[in-house]
């Protein structure tokens, strides 16, 4: 079994488990007092944990990690797919604001054509 070794103190060490991304998972003997933020006040003792289980456990801890990022991954691709199609009908939208827009200042454009010739034929009754 895993008897916790003596520190340079003898004192029982800590199984801590390391949360970092290089090494989520792993497991080491530890000084005491560690998490209690005295590092430095400490013997500093420190020795991976070693069982024949222990490759099997992070493998195992590390492909339930991937899949779960997996199913992030997948969730956010999927996303950004449905943002891309919003993008894409609201171009759509964008551009047939455009055309009405276009369509509404030639109109405006032959009105104010229109307007000038009434304009100068009124001009052109009025002296005559
Ligand atoms: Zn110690």
């Amino acid at each position: 079994m895993n008897e916790p070794p003596l520190c340079k103190c003898e004192v029982e060490a800590i199984l801590y488990t390391l949360r970092t991304v290089e090494h989520y998972g792993w497991r080491f003997w530890g000084f005491h007092l560690y998490e209690r933020n005295v590092k430095d006040s400490g013997c500093g003792f420190f020795q991976w944990f070693s069982d024949k289980d222990e490759k099997e456990r992070l493998i195992k801890g590390q492909r339930m990690m991937i899949g779960d990022l997996q199913a992030a991954l997948d969730g956010t691709k999927s996303q950004l797919r449905s943002a891309l199609i919003e993008v894409m009908l609201k171009k759509k939208e964008l551009k047939g604001m455009k055309m009405e827009l276009y369509e509404g200042r030639r109109r405006m454009k032959i009105l104010c054509i229109l307007c000038f010739f009434l304009f100068a034929f009124n001009l052109y009754l009025i002296r005559v």
